[in-house]
Parts: structure tokens; sequence; C-alpha cells
């Protein structure tokens, strides 16, 4: 479907973008020049972009260096339309998409170290260049992922960050098949950590505050579902054994500090939800059984690709709430809102 769009091209040489002009600004839908490839770039025509709560930092301007006007989005899918002079291993008419990692120098101590993630001059798409809220994008080749047959543009877009952030937090995570793993919060995030969960083949505790998500996150593929407000949750996984991992979701530093006693001997509480409080935990709560506390960001497009491919092969879908470009304002007061299941992407 989306390689025959791309086979009409626009015969006007502008485009819709939906941009922030400053910090604290609202989104502004304009018409801006389609722009060109640069060497080693590629052009994504738009086809999905996911809305994602980190968005939030170009919104508000939350770090100081973002140039404005800019255009948020860093769950982007599409097809490539135009590539620029010297790239080769992309074509034209190939599904492509681009997640939070938007490139990589290939050049500093890190990436000749083969950690491109932790590259020094790593930049982010949609706050270091202008991102997937608009018809087209230009992206470096380094940040492409393949997208494969079987997986819409529209489910596509949250695994790009959001998919890949759960489903590489544990596949690294030490848990190995039939351990006990916990996911704490049934968001965004947390509906495909279970989805992960379940396929790799733990045994999948999910931790929701109240009743209400109970019947959804044995959907998912919970084996357990834990209520956190009726019961003491750390105790409930101490019941069981004690988990091997706990994956903490909800941006709620309060309660992950609630599960550390949930761990089991030589656990680990892997921390993929930003919340802005400290997490808290004595010496001997990590001393005692030796336990860990990670953090976790989502990976690079090799990851994103392994990601992509696993959705297709198990059968693991974002569930989304989808709104045109048009839109943009209304569908990122739904993402902020906390009331989407789950999330929210554009369609161009
Ligand atoms: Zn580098």
């Amino acid at each position: 479907m989306a390689t025959l769009r791309v086979a009409s091209k626009p015969e006007t040489a502008s485009m819709k973008a939906a941009q922030i002009s400053k910090p604290g600004a609202g989104f502004e839908i304009v018409e801006r020049a389609i722009p060109e490839p640069e060497a080693g770039q590629v052009r994504i025509k738009v086809n999905a972009c996911g809305i994602c709560h980190s968005d939030v930092l170009v919104k508000e301007g939350v770090f100081p260096w973002i140039q404005y006007p800019r255009v948020p989005g860093h769950e982007v899918a599409g097809v490539i339309d135009e590539v620029g002079p010297g790239v080769t291993t992309w074509k034209t008419r190939q599904r492509a998409g681009v997640g939070w990692h938007g490139g990589h120098d290939g050049t500093c101590r890190e990436c000749r170290r083969g950690d491109f993630r932790n590259c020094r001059n790593v930049k982010v798409t949609g706050i270091s260049y202008d991102g997937g809220y608009q018809q087209y994008m230009v992206a470096p080749v380094e940040a492409l992922v393949p997208i494969p047959d079987g997986l819409s543009d529209e489910d596509a877009a949250p695994l790009l960050d959001a998919g890949i952030t759960t489903y590489n937090a544990l596949r690294n995570s030490g848990a190995m098949p039939g351990d006990l793993v916990a996911v704490q919060g049934i968001g965004g995030l947390g509906h495909l950590g279970v989805q992960f969960a379940n396929k790799f083949g733990y045994h999948v505790a999910a931790i929701g505050r109240g009743s209400e998500n109970a019947v959804l996150a044995k959907k998912l593929g919970a084996h357990i579902y834990i209520d956190s407000q009726a019961t003491n949750a750390a105790e409930e996984l101490q019941k069981l054994g004690g988990a091997r991992v706990i994956m903490a979701t909800a941006p709620s530093s309060k309660s992950m500090s609630a599960l550390i006693d949930g761990l089991g001997p030589n656990g680990k509480l892997v921390v993929v939800g930003a919340g802005l409080d400290a997490i808290e935990v004595t010496p001997a709560q990590l001393i005692f059984g030796s336990k860990t506390i990670q953090g976790w960001a989502a990976g690079t497009p090799a990851a994103s690709e392994d990601t992509l491919n696993f959705c297709v092969l198990s059968g693991v879908r974002p569930m989304i709430e989808t709104y045109p470009l048009e839109k943009t304002a209304e569908a990122y007061a739904r993402m902020l809102s906390g009331k989407a299941e789950f999330r929210v992407v554009l369609t161009m």
C-alpha cells in the first residue's frame, strides 16, 4: 500500500508540516518546501508518525540548544522516495522508518568501539533535525530501519521507540525463559512489554494500579495480574519466589522504589519510565541478594530492525489511536492526557 502511494509524486514541491516555532508555543500546520536529501541521506515520504511523551522536550524547549522552528517526531514510518548522492544501500520505494536514534558520526571513541548508541555526537530524530510530524523528512542512512512486509506503517511507527525500548530492555535483562518477570505499568510502554515478556517465554506478572487493567493485561499475555493499590506488589512477587526482572514503565519513581523488595536473588529493576523524582533504595536492599537497578534507553536502528521483525514473527502489535496530521494539536493533547490506549499515531 505504501509503495503505491509514492508512485504519484506531488506536482507542487511543497508539503504540510506540524512545527513548533518557539519553546512553549502550540503546533502550527505550515506549508514548507519538500526537503532535498544531501550526501548520505534519503528522503522519506512519511505515512505515519507516533507521538511520544518525550516530544515534550521539543514542545516546551527543555533543551536550550534545540533550534526552532522544529518539527518533532521520532517514530517515523514511510517509504523512501529519493536518495541523496552516494547512497547505494537504500533504494526508492523501499519502506523505511526512523526512531529516536537519528544518527551517529561513526568516528568518535564510542563509535570506534561499536557502541553507536552512545556516540559522542549522537543525533536525535525530531530534536537535532526535523522529525516525522510532516509529509516528507530527510534522514541519514545510518538512522534508517527497514520495515518488513506484514507490518503496517501505523503499527511500525510506535514500535520504533516504545517497541524497541521494551523489547531491547527485556532481551538484554538477563532473564531466561521461565523466569518471573514483572512489568510495572500497563500503558504505552507496558502494554508492549507484557506482550514481549510473554513471547520471550517468561512467567509474566503485570503490575497496575487498580483492577481495571486486569482483563487487558491477561489478554496481552500476563499470567498474573497484581493490583498495587489493593495489595503490596513486592510481597506478591516474593510469594512467587521473587522477580528475576522488574521492568518499570510507569513514570512513578515512588512505585518503582516500592517494588525493589519484590526482586529475587540477582534480581534487576530495569527502569524505562522516566519520572523526575529520585528512586529511593537503601544499600542493604541491594547488597543482600546482589540486586541491581539499571536504566535503559531505546537502542540502535539495528535493534529496531530486530524489534520489527520479531513483531511480525510473534504477532506483537501496539494498540494505537490515529489522528490526521492536521489534528496534531488534538493528538498531542490526547497523548498528554494519559488516557490514550495506548500510543497516538499521526497519519499523513
Ligand atoms: Zn560517534
